[in-house]
């Protein structure tokens, strides 16, 4: 369909797209059919502002669409889609830093920096996010512990404003602007550009250390013993496990090769040594894998998953170390395509996940309490997660000195109304310990629960600064509305 036949005004558009289409949140429970505008340069983004302007609805801004929940959803208007603008721009191989158009995701990142011997500082669990999106949540990896968020490595970008303007922000210039747009959720503007600080690396391998812990406690103090030197520590949890064994699990400690090590880093260095194998144990193929999955995608089917895994990192840990590419090490997740399909196919089916951050003192108590009260009312996460964080200095930020648990929640009609309760209760529990969210990882918050988590005064400044930059609320989306109404309502906006 062309644009016109939506009621978007044509003028001055020139070649921008347009299409009609279902936009749904990664883990598929949220959804709705939208004007996709796809600019391909920042003149198209202002055509693209003027338009939703004209049209008298706001935009939402979208990567890759790899946000769990709704923050590049829109209910209530057209969506932004980012990823036409592509290109790689500058690379100084001496330094490490790179250029890129914020559309350019993970996957073009790390296939371009590998043979040059660099890779990305910050890597999600998949490939797929885009750079507008990485700096939209403002996103962390398994490292971040030593290295901090994607915003911490990044050393300027642009920013195109609502009201028309392009900023450019650094450290040293709009410097408010830059450490409040970084995690800003995609409210204050659309980033065009970015200039990032990358890994340089000599060898496309790492050294993998999995150890099997029993409890917890035991994973955490492991952590923290280890925490000063190893590069990556991610914990895999069984949240099945009970009694004396809550919180069971497996560690992956991570560490890059020194200069010297690899004996043939030029053929490890290459993009073919990196890519995942296309059949799982040399027979499945792997875009059929999620079917096998779906087979055991209920409680019982997944307390066996589980169980085989606690079982399997054992053998793991007694094997000794070993070599990994870096790219099976981060997107292990990548693995197998589309797994969220074993969740269910059909509309508002899926998952959520739900990753509170929990400071240092109380996050043990917490996440014990967590892990029991799923076991108590019947919803025990199928994946646990657990990453060590450290404090950045962005304005909504979700890391601080203390941790993550990551845990994914199946969706259905039936469960949906039942699963959100569940999760405001945890939220309690959360919030009792001094914890926080990251909205990247969200659909079920509410703004009363917003309000508890930012230090005093810090969301209110962020919207002073949105009503500057996007006077007529223009930039807008699920996740906006949902956590927002209750400020602005009592402030009468
Ligand atoms: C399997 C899986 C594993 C993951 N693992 C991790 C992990 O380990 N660590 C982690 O931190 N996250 C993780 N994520 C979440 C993911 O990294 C983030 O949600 C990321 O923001 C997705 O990027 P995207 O390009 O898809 O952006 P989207 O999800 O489309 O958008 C994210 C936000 O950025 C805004 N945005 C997008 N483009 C722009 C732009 N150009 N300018 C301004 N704002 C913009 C959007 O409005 C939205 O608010 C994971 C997701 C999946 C599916």
């Amino acid at each position: 369909m062309s644009a016109e036949t939506h009621g978007l005004p044509l003028a001055r558009s020139g070649s921008l797209r347009s299409d009609y289409e279902y936009v749904e949140g990664w883990g598929m429970a949220v959804g709705h059919y939208n004007r996709v505008l796809r600019p391909r340069s920042v003149e198209e983004i202002l055509v693209s502002y003027e338009n939703a302007r004209r049209s008298g609805v706001p935009i939402a801004l979208r990567g890759t669409g790899c946000s769990y929940g709704d923050p590049s959803c829109n209910a209530e208007g057209h969506v932004l889609d980012l990823t036409g603008m592509n290109r790689i721009l500058d690379f100084d191989e001496q330094s490490g830093e790179i250029e890129v158009e914020a559309g350019v995701t993970l996957e073009q990142l790390w296939k371009f920096l590998l043979p040059r011997g660099h890779w990305p500082k910050v890597c999600s669990g998949t490939m797929f996010p885009t750079t507008g999106g990485a700096l939209g949540m403002n996103i962390h990896g398994k490292n971040n512990f030593q290295v901090g968020t994607w915003g911490d490595n990044t050393l300027e970008v642009d920013l195109v404003l609502p009201s028309g303007e392009l900023r450019t922000c650094s450290r040293e210039q709009n410097a408010d602007l830059f450490h409040a747009a970084i995690g800003g959720l995609g409210m204050l503007g659309t980033f065009s550009r970015a200039r990032m600080k990358t890994k340089r690396i000599y060898s496309g391998e790492i050294e993998v250390r999995g150890i099997s812990t029993r409890t917890l406690r035991a994973m955490m103090e492991y952590f923290e013993e280890h925490k000063s030197h190893a590069d990556y520590l991610v914990g895999w949890i069984d949240c099945f496990g009970g009694g004396d064994q809550l919180g069971r699990g497996l560690i992956h400690e991570a560490h890059y090769l020194p200069e010297g090590v690899d004996p043939d880093p030029k053929a490890s260095l290459k993009v073919g040594y990196q890519e995942l194998p296309a059949n799982i144990m040399g027979v499945l193929p792997k875009d059929q894998v999620w079917r096998a999955l779906s087979l055991f995608n209920h409680d019982l089917g997944m307390r066996a998953v589980n169980l085989a895994k606690f079982h399997a990192g054992r053998v793991e840990q007694m094997g000794g170390p070993y070599r990994q590419s870096h790219a099976g090490f981060n997107f292990l997740l990548d693995y197998v395509p589309n797994w969220k399909w074993a969740y269910g196919r059909r509309e508002r089916r899926g998952l959520i996940q739900y990753q509170p951050f929990v400071p240092d003192e109380t996050a043990h108590d917490v996440y014990s309490e967590l892990l029991k009260h799923c076991q108590r009312k019947g919803f025990v996460s199928y994946l646990g997660v657990l990453k060590r964080h450290k404090p950045d200095p962005f304005w909504l930020t979700h890391a601080l000195d203390g941790w993550s648990l990551a845990l994914d929640f199946k969706v259905t009609p039936a469960n949906r109304e039942a699963l959100w309760k569940h999760c405001h209760e945890m939220t309690e529990i959360v919030l009792e310990g001094g914890g926080k969210f990251y909205f990247a990882k969200d659909l079920v918050l509410r703004a009363r629960d917003r309000e508890r988590f930012y230090p005093e005064g810090r969301f209110e400044s962020f919207c002073d600064l949105k009503r500057e930059c996007d006077p007529d609320g223009l930039l807008q989306s699920d996740v906006w509305r949902r956590i927002c109404s209750e400020t602005e309502e009592k402030r009468g906006a």
